[in-house]
């Protein structure tokens, strides 16, 4: 439904010595052009596997064992490696919460932001340098100053100021941000994400915010999608997830939220997040949920429409 991105019934499998996880099993998403959308639950969700599906990382051994992932009209599951070479870091770029991790340790930054931006628009590397000051300085960085450190030499914030440029440099249609203030201090988390706000609003990149801080998901994104143990289980507008929840588990995720806009984990449902080697059936969220009832136990609920923009995965609301 949406006119940039329709993920439907997504399923991602992991292997592993313990057997096989059920990591997505069976997500729908989907996201306009220019549109903010946060994707928030607990660790272990899906909500970075979702994305990482999105731009086919997912590793061996694990895989896209179902689904559709409908990007500009095109299914991305279907693409090869090189097909989706014009996907991933031109149309599709995303930032992580570890932005060092995603630096190479050996080459310094102007190199890196030289790479990115060449493999982008398919030109030489001597030409890109040429772009890269106006890059660093599009993030607020003093490119002469910037441009020959070595990462090690950067600070968490400086580091994902630098991914941040590399990844609209290349002016996306789409860039997906992992949790991508949460490593970093609190007054550099505000810089950080202030700094994404005007750079996104200036390209009217779509953006899918992957937070599980719903503080930052509703004030940041237009809409917000609930994840839980591999499901999108809630989908509404940033401010009726607040006013009206209507899954239980995002009714307890409200719950332990006291000030509306005070930043604040998710915690405060009794119960642990289930074994997605061995899940429960039917709703997986059954096993913590006081609403639970007989077809809970059996039947998966699909995501329901409850009006245009309100749409609720949950036996509770059908008919
Ligand atoms: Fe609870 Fe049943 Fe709704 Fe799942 S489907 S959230 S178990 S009432
Ligand atoms: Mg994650």
């Amino acid at each position: 439904k949406g006119n940039l991105l329709n993920i439907e019934n997504l399923k991602v499998v992991f292997y592993t010595y313990r057997g096989v996880v059920k990591a997505l099993n069976g997500v729908k998403l989907w996201l306009n052009e220019s549109e903010r959308l946060a994707v928030v639950g607990e660790t272990g969700c899906g909500k970075s596997v979702t994305a990482l599906s999105i731009m086919r990382l997912i590793e061996q051994p694990g895989g896209i064992v179902e689904g559709e992932i409908w990007f500009n009209g095109v299914d991305l599951t279907k693409l090869s490696d090189e097909e989706m070479d014009e996907y991933r870091g031109k149309q599709i770029t995303m930032i992580f919460q570890e932005p060092l991790a995603a630096l190479n340790p050996v080459f310094k930054v102007g190199f890196q932001v030289a790479e990115s931006i060449a493999h982008a628009k398919g030109i030489s590397i001597k030409d890109a340098y040429e772009e890269v000051p106006r890059v660093l300085e599009m993030v607020g960085l003093d490119w002469k100053r910037t441009i020959d450190l070595y990462p090690h030499e950067l600070s968490g914030g400086m580091a994902q100021r630098i991914m941040i440029a590399m990844a609209l440099a290349v002016r996306p249609k789409l860039l997906m941000a992992d949790e991508p203030t949460s490593a970093l201090d609190v007054t550099i988390q505000a810089q950080i994400l202030k700094l994404l706000d005007e750079l996104i609003a200036a390209e009217r990149n779509a953006l899918i915010l992957i937070t599980h801080d719903l503080g930052i998901a509703s004030e940041f994104c237009d809409r917000v999608a609930v994840m839980y143990a591999g499901n999108v289980i809630e989908v509404a507008k940033s401010e009726d997830i607040f006013a009206n929840p209507l899954h239980p588990y995002t009714k307890g995720l409200i719950g332990s939220v006291p000030i509306i806009g005070l930043t604040k984990d998710l915690k405060g449902i009794p119960g642990v997040v289930p074994d997605l080697v061995d899940p429960p059936p039917g709703c997986r969220f059954h096993p913590r949920c006081e609403y639970a009832f007989k077809r809970c136990f059996v039947e998966l609920p699909q995501l329901l429409k409850i009006n245009e923009t309100h749409y609720v995965a949950c036996h509770l609301y059908e008919q």
